[in-house]
């Protein structure tokens, strides 16, 4: 028996460092997540531009543009957006839906190492955040966040800034979600748009920090833009001025709205 436990110790310790390694960072390994190419990080630069180069978004939507739009034609005719402008890195498609689910759904929060520098990977998003003065993410709900251990946003959000080597603000918690007794990617389309569960807020002891400021909200992913345009709106009701929001996935437009 004592032979036996010995040999489990000597051999669980290799397999938690191993464990641990993928946990922390998919750098750790050394072939390309998506096609296997080795050596490479964790997503080779053909896998990188194949799948994520960037395309022009909607400034307001960020869904694909048509060549020549400004906006897409259901916000061309928006005259007062919630958000000032909002970015997407990729579409919700493959490979990123099954990395953001890696990131979000199977305890990998080292894939936000990846994602996050890639999020601010693009000329035009990195415009947009450099124009900002305080960065949030946007908050699971208590009950998420403690079942999670961590909100994936901010961990974007911090491997973003961390890679720009940013001095702008961050404030992981500056917003407050309510808890839910209905998850958000379980409801049908027209149900999240007025879901009357989702509430925001900004603590009062945290209000002066963006007083007249715009503030950049961050999140894994957009499916409606319910989300982000709730949290944008608490954050104007609580004095900032302006409001954007980036997200590193958007989902893709359904037919009926192309
Ligand atoms: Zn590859
Ligand atoms: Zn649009």
């Amino acid at each position: 028996m004592r032979n036996s436990l010995q040999r489990e110790e000597q051999y669980s310790a290799p397999m938690q460092t191993l464990r641990d390694l993928w946990q922390r960072g998919a750098a750790a390994l050394g072939s390309c997540a998506l096609c296997a190419a080795w050596p490479a990080p964790p997503i080779c630069t053909d896998c990188l531009a194949t799948f994520g180069t960037a395309v022009p978004r909607c400034p307001r939507c960020a869904l694909p543009l048509a060549p020549g739009l400004a906006f897409c034609t259901d916000c061309a005719t928006l005259s007062c957006p919630v958000l000032n402008q909002c970015a997407a890195r990729v579409d919700y498609a493959y490979p990123w839906n099954g990395l953001i689910g890696q990131l979000k759904f199977h305890q990998r929060p080292g894939w936000a190492h990846v994602l996050g520098p890639m999020l601010v990977n693009d000329p035009s998003i990195l415009e947009m955040v450099s124009n900002c003065d305080v960065w949030t993410p946007v908050p699971l709900t208590p009950s998420r966040l403690a079942a999670r251990g961590y909100n994936q946003s901010w961990e974007l959000l911090k491997a973003a800034h961390q890679h720009l080597h940013g001095q702008t603000p961050l404030w992981p918690q500056l917003l407050t979600r309510s808890d839910t007794r209905t998850i958000q990617h379980h409801l049908p389309r027209a149900n999240r748009l007025t879901n009357p569960h989702l509430r925001f807020g900004v603590p009062s002891h945290l209000v002066r920090h963006i007083h007249k400021r715009h503030v950049l909200v961050v999140d894994d992913v957009m499916t409606t833009g319910a989300t982000l345009n709730a949290a944008a709106q608490a954050l104007l009701a609580a004095g900032a001025s302006r409001v954007s929001g980036l997200v590193f996935a958007r989902t893709p437009a359904t037919p009926r709205h192309l």
